[in-house]
C-alpha cells in the first residue's frame, strides 16, 4: 500500500488532505509538528511526503533539508499563496514539487499522483548502462552521478533533469521541455522551477557555479549540457 505522510499544523487543511488521500486508497499518517515529522520520516518508510512550510518545531524547509541529506523520498511542499520566495526556497531545500495554498483537493491528488507515477518510472524505466558527457558520468540504473570521478548526491528531480540534458549534449532544452521531461507528462508546473533545479545542479556539478561551463544557459532559449 502506498504510504503518505502529511505534515500540516492547520487542522482543517490537514484533515481535508488526509481524508482525500485516504479516499484515494493511500495509507495516510498525519502529523502537525516538524520535529515529529523528521523522526517519523526517518523511522518509517513513506512513498511521498506532503510537507507544509510553516510548522511548530522544525520548519518544513528544515525537515526537507535534513531528509535530503539522507533520503530520496519524494517531497511535495505546501506553500503560502503569495510567498514567491517560499516556492523557490522549497525547491532549493530539495523538494520535488510544491502546491500553493489555497489548493483544491483534485489538484492535490493530481500532484501526488504525478510524483508517485514519476517515481515508478524512475524505478522501472531507469534505463541501463552508464552515460558519459565529458567528465560527467551518469549511471542510469543505479541513479548515481559522478563528476570527474567524484560521486555527487542528486535529488530525484536533479538526476532526472541531468539525464534529460545528457540525452543530447549540445542541444538546447527550453524550460518547458525540461519540466515536461521532469514530470514525464504534459503537467509542467511552474517553468521557473527549472531555473531553481538548474541552480541546485550547478552547485553540484560545476567547479564554479557562478561561471558554469557544463550546464550552460542559452539566453532566451533554455539550457544545454556541454561536453567538458
Ligand atoms: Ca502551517
Amino acid at each position: 500500500m502506498t504510504r503518505v505522510l502529511v505534515v500540516e499544523d492547520e487542522e482543517s487543511i490537514a484533515d481535508a488532505v488526509a481524508y482525500t488521500l485516504r479516499g484515494e486508497g493511500y495509507d495516510v499518517d498525519a502529523l502537525a509538528d516538524g520535529t515529529a515529522a523528521l523522526e517519523a520520516a526517518r523511522s518509517e518508510t513513506y512513498d511521498v511526503l506532503v510537507l507544509d512550510i510553516l510548522l511548530p518545531g522544525l520548519s518544513g524547509l528544515e525537515v526537507c533539508r535534513r531528509l535530503r541529506a539522507e533520503s530520496d523520498v519524494p517531497i511535495l511542499m505546501l506553500t503560502a499563496r503569495t510567498a514567491e520566495v517560499d516556492r523557490v526556497v522549497g525547491l532549493e531545500a530539495g523538494a520535488d514539487d510544491y502546491i500553493a495554498k489555497p489548493f483544491s483537493m483534485p489538484e492535490l491528488v493530481s500532484r501526488v499522483r504525478a510524483i508517485l507515477r514519476r517515481r515508478e518510472l524512475d524505478r522501472s524505466d531507469a534505463g541501463d548502462g552508464v552515460r558519459h558527457v565529458g567528465g560527467l558520468e551518469l549511471d542510469l540504473a543505479a541513479h548515481v552521478a559522478r563528476v570527474d570521478g567524484r560521486v555527487v548526491r542528486l535529488t530525484p528531480s536533479e538526476f532526472r533533469l541531468l539525464s534529460t540534458l545528457s540525452e543530447r549534449p549540445g542541444r538546447v532544452f527550453s524550460r518547458r521541455e525540461l519540466m515536461q521531461h521532469l514530470w514525464d507528462s504534459s503537467y509542467v508546473g511552474d517553468e521557473r522551477a527549472a531555473d531553481v533545479h538548474v541552480a541546485n545542479l550547478r552547485r553540484k556539478v560545476e567547479a564554479d557555479p557562478k561561471e558554469p561551463v557544463r550546464l550552460v544557459t542559452v539566453r532566451g532559449a533554455g539550457y544545454m549540457l556541454a561536453e567538458v
